[in-house]
């Protein structure tokens, strides 16, 4: 009898363990989920946004752009590829259109200048005078903690993207 309670005091701290461990991972899944969700509902949006954009100022630069892909990225904003491909965080929907437009500028003159010297920074600035305090505005936000977009400014975006492709 006193065997077996110690037995089922060992499978009870067992259950409980792997209990805890259980919740843990759906935790962290259901926050995977809910990312994944944002991503797949803001979108095509963000790659509306984002490639009228990247016409709009690449009428600017005339440069030999690639392809644009709109990512689901942790950490950055966006990247450029040697061949010239622009990849951009959905998230960008989220910031001001200040910021936005910045990142975009900031790719776009990667595909010329494919580091961060005193000619990148030149590109950046034709169209981007204030590109220093915006950079810092930038570094300043955490893409992980930027999630969710107001509906009513989601609901304006649609509209002002739909008025301009007419
Ligand atoms: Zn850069």
């Amino acid at each position: 009898m006193k065997k077996f309670r110690i037995v089922s005091r060992w499978v009870k701290r067992r259950v409980k363990t792997r209990r805890a461990r259980r919740t843990h991972s759906r935790a962290s899944s259901v926050r995977n989920a809910s990312g994944r969700r944002s991503y797949l509902t803001h979108k095509e949006l963000a790659r509306a946004l984002i490639t009228e954009r990247v016409i709009h100022f690449n009428k600017h630069y005339n440069l030999p752009l690639g392809k644009i892909a709109i990512r689901n990225q942790v950490s950055r904003w966006g990247s450029c590829s040697k061949k010239g491909n622009l990849n951009f965080n959905y998230k960008l929907l989220f910031l001001t259109a200040e910021l936005r437009d910045y990142v975009i500028v900031h790719e776009i003159c990667h595909v010329k200048e494919f580091n961060h010297g005193s000619s990148f920074w030149n590109l950046v600035s034709e169209v981007v005078p204030d590109y220093h305090s915006l950079n810092k505005a930038l570094r300043k936000i955490n893409a992980r903690v930027v999630v969710s977009m107001d509906s009513n400014l989601q609901t304006n975006l649609q509209s002002k993207i739909t008025q301009e492709k007419l």
